[in-house]
């Protein structure tokens, strides 16, 4: 059960509120985020809502009864806009395009691929900063002086920019930097991370773990939210299957199944998911029509000289047209 508070709501009124659910059996915790305050009560036996419904400092109740709660869609009428500013946001019923290199490189790269995204009309700029990688011999990427240049790079271009943050050190570190914190599908489950995630008041976009299940994709996204930031995204990029012709196996099924259970904004990221260039465009499209909000995807003026996964990378050619397929795509699944 959730219950919104009035943001006003003193102790007093909240111990009389906490009596009551403690009677009925349920086991109240406090949710303060920048946007709400609510009682997330978990408990297993039934209640008349109206018990708690009229109590003061109570704005409003709702039972859940999913596991994960405040980003399940039972209690919210609305789906997440995330607002980034400037007019840029991740809603339903829109696309948001995030575009760029996996690892951020030269200022070089930089500025080309800022040009070619603000020509097409795409105003999110991805590039990885630190770079996890399988072998500790490979690119690990540029750190924080790379980071700063892309950010400086993409403001010059009115581009916003998402990069994934590794560890929780590099949250401060990154905050001036980055308009959307990524968390790899290698941290999807690093609670500690996610906890501190939570405390930004920037948004931040959860990948699937690529052995996780879709419900504990959810309850990583209820980690952040329960300790304080609203701003979420979901991330479909592939889940690691027995089948080894593709790098990943893209769950699109996720796709319909995460905007039915929760009311956050759902990327998919056909890059890692199919890791074949040749492909990623097809499943791009794909996760347009199974309800996508949003597409990360990897792109370079060349990909392959790219310091990290050139293979599933697009060029500026084969960006461009998917980005107007994509568009029409969208325009397709809106009908319009
Ligand atoms: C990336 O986006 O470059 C990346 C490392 O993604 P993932 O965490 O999905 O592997
Ligand atoms: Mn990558």
């Amino acid at each position: 059960m959730i219950l919104q508070l009035d943001p006003g709501a003193g102790a007093q009124e909240l111990a009389a509120i906490e009596q009551v659910l403690g009677q009925h059996g349920f086991r109240p915790t406090e949710v303060r985020t920048q946007a709400g305050r609510y009682l997330v009560a978990i408990g297993d036996r039934e209640i008349d809502l109206r018990r708690v419904g009229h109590l003061a400092g109570v704005r409003d109740v709702h039972r859940v009864s999913d596991a994960y709660k405040l980003v399940s869609r039972k209690w919210k009428v609305g789906a997440t806009r995330v607002d980034l500013g400037d007019g840029v946001e991740v809603a339903e019923g829109s696309l948001a395009l995030m575009a760029g290199p996996c690892s951020i490189e030269d200022e070089t790269l930089a500025r080309g691929t800022a040009e070619f995204l603000q020509r097409q009309n795409v105003r999110i700029m991805r590039g990885g900063a630190f770079k996890p990688r399988t072998s500790p011999y490979s690119f690990r990427g540029t750190g924080l002086e790379g980071l700063k240049m892309f950010h400086r790079v993409a403001r010059e271009h009115g581009l916003k920019v998402i990069s994934e943050v590794l560890e929780i050190s590099q949250i401060a570190e990154m905050y001036d930097y980055v308009d959307i914190y990524q968390l790899g599908t290698r941290n999807s489950q690093n609670f500690s991370l996610l906890n501190e995630l939570g405390k930004v008041d920037k948004p931040v976009l959860i990948k699937r773990g690529m052995s996780g299940t879709i419900e504990e994709l959810l309850q990583s996204a209820e980690y952040v939210f329960s300790s304080g930031n609203e701003k979420l995204m979901l991330c479909e990029r592939g889940i690691r299957t027995f089948e080894r012709a593709s790098r990943n196996t893209l769950d699109l099924n996720a796709v319909p199944i995460l905007k039915e259970k929760s009311h956050l904004p759902v990327v998919v990221d056909p890059s890692h998911g199919i890791g074949l260039r040749r492909f990623v465009p097809a499943m791009a499209l794909a996760s347009i029509m199974a309800g996508a909000d949003g597409l990360l995807l990897e792109i370079h003026s060349d990909p392959e000289r790219a310091a990290s996964d050139g293979s599933q990378t697009l060029d500026f050619s084969e960006a461009e047209r998917l980005f107007r397929e994509a568009r029409a795509t969208l325009n397709l699944r809106e009908n319009k």
